[in-house]
């Protein structure tokens, strides 16, 4: 691979992912500079997977306009990346009349976004929408979805490699600075593994992004790290739980309220909460929070049993805002006239997820005012997904399994994921060989046992198929490794 390009991205998440697939479709040489050892480590595989429909945002913020958009078009744009995607509907609920004028107000905020379909309904309706929610009335929204945040992100990243983007995972932006290259100004930069050289830089770094802003000598923006907790619960409390059911928001607090969640693949998320902290890479998990999740869920979801909880876990906003001011500042994605050749985004809280593909075709026609695009000829908007075996009829798991063996060995039983799937997984377009990057691409490990039978065997799969020793393993980050040495010989 080289390392001069015309495009580095910095980040490589959903954000950083979609602006890559969006540039793969011009010729342009293009990077993505990632720190850790997959795409979706950060915020964008930590959210409620929740494609909004956008009438939590102000009238005229770029998060409304790229929400909206981004519901709007995420059809195409789950069939273009073969990933799981469902529009769920969600139901907003309120017990008091003072609930009832929010929820109104909400919905006219909503129309003049150009959210369809928007509906004040009663309890009875509720009931009929979804019977195991509760609450006196509701603001339905018919367009929310639900996804599976980490394939998203996989797919976005893996369009993107295979329309001829590098991705350099593992590679933390340490230090960047100009130079010049034959008369023209170059960026150069240096991370934890080499250095690379760049006409432009975009920088989509995320919780970091003010500070790899700063390297760029953008003064003015902090990121406040805002974390939410949540729980999972396993499948068996999915089956009564159809659609995404919210609290009416609190406008100072710094999220949406503790809401439930469906999964896509029939878990339910309890969360997040919201809590301003001191370190942007503090994804703990407390006891209060744990307590506070359970009391305010039950009061909309009061079917939450101890016996379903299976996992916890956190993901941590990127607020403009501090603790004091409180709600949401804008998206900030600028072509900077005072850095030549930078696009900085900063901000990208939620509606992030909805809006990438939106923020990233901005964000190339910024680039465009600057210099003329010309597209690739080759580019090939598909992708094709690893086959969920357990989700074929009967016929074709048969067929499957007649054409590789593989398929007829059960590997992570929880979740039913084979052998076949499992290796794919391992032979992923982006090289991830990490033991979190076949859960995230498969699913395994992530049932009732969360590994307890399948993670080994997957550690297996990797040591062979990378010819690894044991001892090279990792689990998810850097310096991970799951065996440190042989307890018996
Ligand atoms: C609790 C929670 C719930 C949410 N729920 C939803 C939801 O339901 N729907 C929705 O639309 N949005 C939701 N969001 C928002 C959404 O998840 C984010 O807006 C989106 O994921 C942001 O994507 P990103 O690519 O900008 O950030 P990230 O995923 O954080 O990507 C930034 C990347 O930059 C990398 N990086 C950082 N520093 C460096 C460096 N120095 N060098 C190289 N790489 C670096 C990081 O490792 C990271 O991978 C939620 C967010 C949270 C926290």
């Amino acid at each position: 691979m080289k390392n001069t390009y015309d495009i580095a991205i910095i980040g490589g998440g959903v954000v950083g992912s979609s602006i890559a697939r969006e540039f793969s479709k011009y010729n342009l040489s293009t990077c993505v500079l990632e720190k850790e050892l997959d795409v979706c480590c950060e915020t964008s595989g930590r959210n409620s997977g929740v494609l909004h429909a956008g009438f939590n945002n102000k009238p005229g913020t770029l998060m409304a306009k790229f929400c909206v958009e981004g519901n709007q078009k995420f059809d195409e744009v789950a069939n273009e990346l073969d990933i799981p995607f469902k529009r769920s509907g969600k139901l907003v609920v309120g017990f008091t009349n003072d609930d009832k004028e929010k929820l109104i107000k909400m919905k006219e905020q909503g129309e003049a976004n150009n959210v369809f379909g928007l509906e004040i309904i009663n309890k009875d309706r509720i009931k009929e929408l979804s019977p195991f929610i509760e609450g006196e009335f509701a603001l339905y929204s018919p367009s929310t979805g639900i996804l599976n945040p980490f394939i998203y992100t996989i797919a976005m990243a893996e369009n993107a490699v295979e329309n001829g983007v590098n991705y350099f995972l593992g590679n933390e932006v340490l230090n960047i600075k100009k130079e010049i290259c034959e008369d023209k100004e170059i960026y150069e930069i240096k991370t934890n593994k080499g250095t690379y050289k760049s006409r432009w830089i975009i920088n989509s770094a995320g919780l970091n992004s003010d500070k790899i802003g700063k390297m760029l000598g953008i003064k003015e923006y902090t990121i406040h790290p805002c974390r939410g907790e949540y729980f999972i619960l396993d499948q068996k409390a999915g089956q009564f739980l159809n659609m995404p059911a919210y609290p009416v928001p609190n406008p100072k607090a710094g999220g949406l309220g503790i809401h439930l969640t469906p999964s896509i693949d029939g878990n339910v998320f309890i969360g997040p909460s919201s809590e301003y902290i001191d370190e942007k890479d503090d994804y703990s998990v407390t006891k209060d929070v744990m307590d506070l999740l359970i009391k305010d869920g039950g009061r909309i979801f009061p079917h939450i049993k101890k016996e379903h909880f299976i996992r916890n876990f956190s993901g941590i906003r990127p607020k403009l805002v501090g603790k004091d001011q409180g709600g949401y500042d804008d998206f900030k994605i600028e072509l900077r006239e005072d850095i030549p050749n930078l696009i900085n985004l900063t901000g990208i809280e939620s509606p992030g997820l909805t809006s990438a593909v939106p923020i990233a075709k901005y964000v190339v026609s910024l680039l465009s005012q600057k210099e003329s695009l010309k597209e690739n000829p080759h580019f090939n908007k598909y992708r094709k997904g690893i086959t969920c075996f357990n989700d074929q009829p009967l016929e074709i798991k048969r067929k499957l399994i007649e054409e590789d063996e593989n398929y007829g060995e059960v590997i992570c039983r929880c979740e039913t994921i084979t052998k076949a799937e499992i290796l794919e997984a391992i032979n992923n377009p982006l090289g991830v060989d990490t033991v979190t990057g076949i859960k995230y691409r498969t699913r395994a490990m992530m049932g009732r046992c969360q590994g307890g039978y399948c993670q080994t065997r997957i550690a297996n799969l990797i040591k062979e198929e990378k010819n690894k020793k044991e001892e090279e393993i990792l689990y998810c980050r850097k310096d991970s490794n799951m065996f440190v040495g042989k307890v018996r010989v």
